[in-house]
């Protein structure tokens, strides 16, 4: 199947709802997503909600978007149901949580438009998948016509960067995302089974990959980097597609790996020259410097990574350490943790977290869903002194 390499892009300066509201409209006119188009269909809207985050700390999809958003698929007389399965637990005391802290609740109440409490989940077989042949996914999103990937462009610690494609990571219930990790500890394959999930949602459904980029997270993403101003709306119905436009956005152009692997696959172009980019020019937009995360080495081609795959090869990778000044030993890391291997310690009198590295697969959960930015990740002492020569 050929997905659709056409990119929607406009230029968008903050989170002003009336220009918002314009741009999402005129872009889902260029991409014919009139009524017609949801008459009769189920349509769910999955956001970026990845933790309880402001939404000005920039980790989540910012709620004006939505608000947008629900504007314009009223005028199309859409009623959508907006779902998410965030890192952590999946029940309906932790997405009420999530909702209140990301600003979506008040939204949806302004829209009368439902959020998802249903923690039901369903298996469904994709049999082209290439690492993945069934997935086990939300009810809600399993039974949707239209899915509508709204995205947040992020650094990310695990796969550089995260957009439309890695969004759909979060259509996995709660925990089974950890064990997602732990049987995929390679950085590759867990890509590669993203590209899977992804693929089946092309393939299987409407998608509308919706990129906010107007604020993304530089750094150490998906939640513990810093807010960065990129200025850009994207609308496609190819999220693949999408994400190559995003990434050269970031100045990642060409090496963020789940990427990679959806254009091996044929499902994007190699670059942006492929792409039927309509809209505004992106090239005033082209950030030089965007910060990667300090996991960057992972994807390096240094000899030492090259040489050494599987457990010596996570030797050399940054490895997450629980900052005594910072750590509250709320336990979460703990709980978030696929290998068990970060435990709590009682050190002058406070609960501190502690990691115990053998076991570690650098998967970054744990500096992902740290409630206080207490993880860090340090770089190997080899590779310190390797890239200091
Ligand atoms: S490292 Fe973070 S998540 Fe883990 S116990 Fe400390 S504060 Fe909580
Ligand atoms: S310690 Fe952190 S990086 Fe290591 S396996 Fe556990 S969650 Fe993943």
């Amino acid at each position: 199947m050929k997905l659709e390499n056409k990119v929607v892009l406009h230029a968008c300066d903050g989170y002003d709802e009336t220009r918002l509201t314009e741009i999402l409209r005129t872009q889902m006119d260029m991409l014919g997503y009139d009524s017609a188009f949801f008459a009769g269909k189920k349509v769910v809207i999955k956001p970026n909600l990845v933790m309880k985050k402001e939404p000005d700390a920039a980790a989540t999809t910012h709620p004006v978007v939505l608000s947008a958003l629900l504007t314009v698929l009223a005028e199309r007389d859409c009623k959508p149901l907006i779902a998410e399965s965030p890192g952590g637990l999946f029940n309906r005391q932790r997405l009420e949580g999530v909702y209140r802290v990301c600003g979506i609740t008040p939204v949806a109440e302004k829209h009368g438009v439902p959020l998802n409490y249903d923690t039901d989940s369903v298996n469904i077989a994709y049999p082209d998948g290439k690492t993945v042949k069934m997935f086990h996914i939300l009810k809600p999103v399993a039974e949707a016509d239209i899915l509508i990937d709204l995205c947040k462009l992020k650094s990310h610690s695990l796969t550089k960067m995260s957009a439309a494609v890695k969004n759909f990571f979060g259509t996995i219930p709660g925990i089974e995302k950890f064990e997602m990790h732990a049987t995929f500890p390679d950085y590759k394959d867990f890509g590669s089974m993203i590209c899977d999930l992804c693929e089946m949602y092309c393939k299987t459904k409407k998608v509308i990959a919706i990129t906010d980029a107007v604020v993304g997270m530089e750094g150490n993403g998906p939640t513990a980097g810093d807010p960065r101003k990129i200025g850009a709306m994207l609308m496609s119905s190819n999220p693949f597609a999408s994400d190559v436009v995003g990434e050269t956005l970031l100045g990642f152009a060409g090496t963020v790996p789940i990427v990679r692997e959806g254009v091996a696959r044929g499902l994007a172009p190699s670059d942006i020259s492929g792409i039927t980019l309509l809209g505004d020019d992106i090239k005033p937009l082209l950030i030089s410097d965007f910060k990667e995360p300090d996991t960057a080495e992972n994807r390096a081609p240094s000899a030492l990574t090259v040489l050494s795959r599987g457990k010596l090869g996570r030797f050399f990778m940054p490895r997450p350490v629980a900052m005594s000044d910072k750590c509250r030993g709320c336990g979460e890391c703990v709980a978030s943790c696929p290998q068990h291997t970060i435990e709590l310690v009682v050190k002058n009198g406070k609960k501190l977290a502690r990691v115990r590295h053998g076991n570690c697969i650098r998967c970054y959960c744990c500096q992902e869903l740290c409630p206080f930015e207490a993880i860090k990740v340090k770089k190997n002492f080899v590779i310190r002194i390797v890239g200091s020569i």
